[in-house]
């Protein structure tokens, strides 16, 4: 087995060029459970966690775009100043496992497992969100949307290594909840993301571990745009229990060892009411 431990993008894209099917190492806290519990075999292994260039974020205060390295650890998400700009990402942030994880676990790594349950991508499918995938001989940009094709799946080539990602930073209300066996250092059973943008006059809802991918609610969406007053940050009581019912029939939940399908259900039509009153108290 080798492992390279490149210091710039550059050296990382080559080595990646030289063995395109190679495992990338950030944080280690998904890698390392998949090869010490033997789901994982690797040979080459290209370590990004010295690339000092996967390690920054720009915000842009004109195009009101932030772009968040890919190896932008959950610890500095859950804290200012990036927490201001992506409140329902620093709230997940906050929910990933222990601090210990949070210091090592980034949201490169989150993307490159694409679970489900990652805490990070409902986020990042609500704020509508662009993968940057870049490898020796080219770049491209993916909505997060096509960038999770199945459970663990992802739309990333051989030769390919996520460079970052970018959110819009919007003036509107945002949240993130999910449900678990427990209260802390837990995989979530259930999770739903609420993002709204009052200049657009949209609300975003995005369901996690519920499907094989994150799933969006555009038909709850949709309601939840005639219904509520931005204004006024209303929204009636009917309006809230008919968007819980919207969110439960997008669900296409399955029964596993964590939860049942009915319970899962349940629970995303339950946090998505929620997050919807939360974001729009009065009325
Ligand atoms: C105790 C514990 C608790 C946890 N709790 C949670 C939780 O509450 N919520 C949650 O969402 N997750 C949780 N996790 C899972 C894990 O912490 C996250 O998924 C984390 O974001 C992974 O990031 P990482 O940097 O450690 O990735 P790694 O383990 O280094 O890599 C993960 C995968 O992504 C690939 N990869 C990494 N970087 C890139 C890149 N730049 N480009 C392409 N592919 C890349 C790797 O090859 C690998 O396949 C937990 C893990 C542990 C061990």
């Amino acid at each position: 087995m080798s492992v390279i431990v490149p210091l710039t993008l550059h050296d990382a894209l080559q080595a990646l060029a030289e063995a395109p099917d190679a495992t990338l190492l950030a944080g280690g806290t998904d890698l390392m459970v998949e090869l010490n519990a033997g789901h994982r075999q690797v040979t080459d292994v290209v370590s990004l966690s010295r690339v000092a260039d996967l390690c920054t974020w720009q915000h842009d205060p004109v195009r009101q775009v932030l772009t968040l390295g890919a190896g932008i650890t959950y610890a500095e998400i859950a804290t200012e100043p990036i927490a201001q700009w992506v409140p329902a990402l620093a709230q997940a942030a906050r929910t990933v496992g222990s601090p210990q994880i949070r210091n090592a676990a980034t949201i490169g790594g989150n993307l490159g497992t694409c679970s489900p349950a990652g805490d990070g991508l409902p986020v990042l499918s609500a704020l509508e969100a662009v993968v940057h995938l870049r490898s020796a001989t080219g770049s491209r940009d993916l909505p997060f949307d096509e960038f999770m094709v199945g459970p663990k799946r992802t739309a990333r080539l051989p030769g390919e290594l996520i460079t970052g990602v970018s959110v819009p930073v919007l003036d509107g209300w945002q949240g993130y909840s999910k449900v678990g066996v427990r209260n802390a250092m837990v995989i979530a059973t259930a999770s739903v993301a609420l993002v709204t943008d009052p200049a657009a006059r949209r609300v975003r809802l995005a369901l996690g571990s519920v499907g094989p991918v994150i799933l969006r609610c555009p038909e709850a969406e949709a309601a939840a745009a005639t219904a509520v007053d931005f204004h006024a940050a209303s929204v009636s009581d009917s309006a809230v229990e008919h968007f819980a019912e919207l969110a439960r029939a997008a669900a296409r939940p399955i029964d596993d060892h964590r939860s049942t399908a009915a319970y899962r259900r349940h629970a995303v039509g339950v946090l998505a009411g929620r997050l919807l009153r939360k974001a729009f108290p009065n009325g």
